[in-house]
């Protein structure tokens, strides 16, 4: 049941030859058969080139929270058009936002804007840096904090022997210098044992320890409270700056974001995708002390930053988000798709679970949910793998890699779901009979 991609096919080898990849972020080339390019979008669905229709549970990884060419948050940002751009002045809207997000966000006590998660998590680092005099910072195992060279790190688990110890710790990229990973410590993640005996033996020379309490390029895989609370003192203890990169779960999760949920302050935070539904804004945000170090002795600016459309565009957003239901409906979403996935998945005997919140759950193919990025390396995701083109080719768009949770957006409604459920179980159907016999294997 392929869609036809006669259209994107053909742009795809006409892109090919001025952008590499034919496309603008290595994630978007899914193959030379299956890179879709997009016309439009509206609500929770988008449209590709060839005018097959999809609903989408990426949502741009995770931006779009209202839903696509939102009307309320498009107006405001054609307003914050007439107001000219950027200036390398600020204007009377900056202040608004940023009162907005300390109200929603108590750690938030300042705020500076920046235009991309990447920046805001740069800036992060350089104030805990700053602020504390060292140089070195910790990162979790499973997180992602952007494509810079501190961070575009990770540990690849595909020959990792548990029985060797902890996995390698690589380079995401060709280009990062070797020198940057002398500085960086990797833990797995709800361990606080293994966070303070680090601190115990390098506390001296680690300014910073950076973390996405819900992992969202993770399958959503969520830091207990426990855990939390223990790094968040142990970071105290040991004079370390605990970075909560919310870059994903900010004004998602709940309006206070993660640290609402856990019931925890970070030093600095970090936020980006839903703050403008689209728009390209980002903040750094945190203890006034160490905010206010910027201008004094911290760099931090950019010519694009708070452009006059993007920081509207949080404005409208952020005001939707906090005055209005919006979340609640899209956390009952979020559940209904759930318990009617469970639904299939039972009825054909498959094992799975579904991590971190409702508004961007991870799915996972195993009855055991995963805690840690190790575990998520344990559980066989071949299923997966098979299912997700099944479900593109039947109107679904969700992420190829099993790693991204299901994203939610306030408008996806009823007839989202039906046309959600009707996909998944002949998609179910035609990656069993795909799989055969390892149907049961490969789910566990
Ligand atoms: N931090 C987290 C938690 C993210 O999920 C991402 C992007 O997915 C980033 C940082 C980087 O943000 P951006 O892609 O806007 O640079």
């Amino acid at each position: 049941m392929a869609r036809s991609l006669v259209r994107s096919n053909r742009h795809f080898k006409q892109a090919l030859t001025r952008l590499p990849l034919g496309v603008t972020s290595n994630f978007r080339y899914w193959g030379e058969d299956k890179t879709i390019y997009v016309d439009h979008g509206k609500g929770g669905r988008l449209w590709d080139i060839d005018g097959n229709e999809y609903v989408d549970y990426r949502l741009g990884y995770g931006p779009c929270i209202l839903g696509y060419a939102d009307e309320r948050v498009d107006e405001a940002a054609r307003q914050g058009m007439e107001i000219g751009g950027v200036f390398a002045l600020s204007t009377e809207l900056e202040y608004k936002v940023a009162e907005r997000i300390s109200k929603m966000v108590p750690a938030a006590e300042l705020v500076r804007f920046s235009n991309s998660g990447t920046e805001a998590v740069m800036a992060a680092l350089r104030l805990a840096r700053a602020y504390t005099g060292k140089d070195s910072y910790v990162m979790v195992e499973g997180g992602y904090h952007g494509i810079w060279d501190a961070v575009a790190w990770y540990t690849p688990m595909k020959n990792w022997d548990p029985s060797q110890g902890d996995p390698e710790v690589a380079p995401m990229s060709a280009g990062i210098p070797a020198l940057v990973r002398e500085l960086l410590h990797m833990v797995p993640l709800n361990d606080a044992n293994r966070v303070e005996e680090l601190f115990k033996a390098r506390g001296h020379e680690i300014g910073a320890f950076l973390i996405e309490p819900m992992m969202g390029n993770c399958g959503s895989i969520t830091a207990t409270r426990q855990y939390l609370h223990d790094v968040n003192e142990l970071c105290q203890r040991h004079d370390v700056i605990m970075i909560v990169d919310e870059v994903k779960t900010g004004f998602r999760v709940a309006r206070g974001g993660i640290q609402q949920l856990m019931g925890f302050k970070a030093d600095i935070c970090t936020f980006a995708k839903a703050m403008g539904n689209g728009y390209p804004i980002a903040a750094v945000a945190g203890r006034e002390d160490i905010m206010r170090m910027i201008g004094d002795e911290v760099l931090h600016g950019g010519t694009f930053t708070c452009h006059s459309v993007a920081i509207a565009a949080a404005d409208k957003t952020l005001e939707i988000l906090d005055e209005t239901p919006a979340l609640q409906t899209i956390e009952d979403y979020g559940l209904r798709l759930q318990q009617g996935l469970s639904q299939i998945l039972d009825d054909q005997g498959i094992a799975h679970s579904f991590v971190g919140h409702p508004s961007m759950g991870g799915l996972f193919l195993s009855d055991e949910p995963p805690t840690t990025y190790r575990d998520w390396a344990k559980t066989d995701y071949t299923f997966y793998e098979a299912l997700a083109p099944e479900l593109h080719d039947r109107g679904i768009i969700c992420e190829p890699d099993s790693r991204e949770p299901l994203f939610i957006c306030e408008a996806h409604d009823q007839s989202c779901l039906d046309v959600t459920l009707d996909a998944f179980e002949q998609a179910i159907e035609a990656t069993i009979d795909a799989l055969g016999d390892r149907t049961h294997d490969a789910t566990g």
